[in-house]
C-alpha cells in the first residue's frame, strides 16, 4: 500500500461539520460529492499529501447513519492508496482478510474502492483506493 490517502469521519450534519473542520484545519473544503452506492454525501479537505473526508448519510438506511446510531460520530475508516486494486485485493484475500466487496466499486473522488471487513482488521474499517484509469 502506498500511503494514507484519506481518513473518513462520520458526521451527522455536513452543514455543521464543514465549517467546524474549516476552522480546525484552517483550510477550505474543496469538494462535495454524493456517492449513491454508499448513500453518503462526502466533503473533502486536502491537508498536505492526504485528505480528510467527512461523510454524511443521505438515507435513514445508510451505512453512515447506522454507524452513528451505534457508535456516534467519529473516525469511520482509513483509506490507503494502492497502485493496482485488483492485485491488492487478491493479495489480501490470500492473506486471510475478508473483503466487503468482491469487485472494486466506484468511490468518491474518481476512485475505485474496496473495503475490508473490520472483524479481520482489529475493528478498523480499511478502504483500498486506486485512482481510476481511463478504461476502468
Ligand atoms: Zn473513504
Amino acid at each position: 500500500m502506498l500511503k494514507v490517502e484519506h481518513i473518513g469521519i462520520a458526521v451527522t450534519s455536513l452543514s455543521e461539520s464543514v465549517p467546524l473542520f474549516e476552522k480546525l484545519l484552517n483550510s477550505q473544503c474543496y469538494k462535495k460529492e454524493i456517492v449513491e452506492s454508499e448513500a453518503v454525501t462526502t466533503a473533502f479537505f486536502q491537508q498536505g499529501d492526504t485528505k480528510i473526508e467527512l461523510l454524511e448519510s443521505t438515507s435513514e438506511e445508510g451505512v453512515i447513519k447506522k454507524f452513528i446510531d451505534k457508535k456516534g460520530e467519529g473516525i469511520h475508516h482509513i483509506a490507503f492508496e494502492v497502485e493496482d486494486i485488483l492485485a491488492e485485493m487478491e493479495r489480501l484475500k490470500t492473506e486471510g482478510f475478508l473483503l466487503l466487496n468482491n469487485q472494486p466499486k466506484s468511490g468518491a473522488d474518481n476512485k475505485l474502492v474496496c473495503f475490508l471487513h473490520p472483524k479481520t482488521t482489529n475493528s478498523v474499517l480499511i478502504e483500498l483506493c486506486q485512482e481510476r484509469r481511463n478504461k476502468q
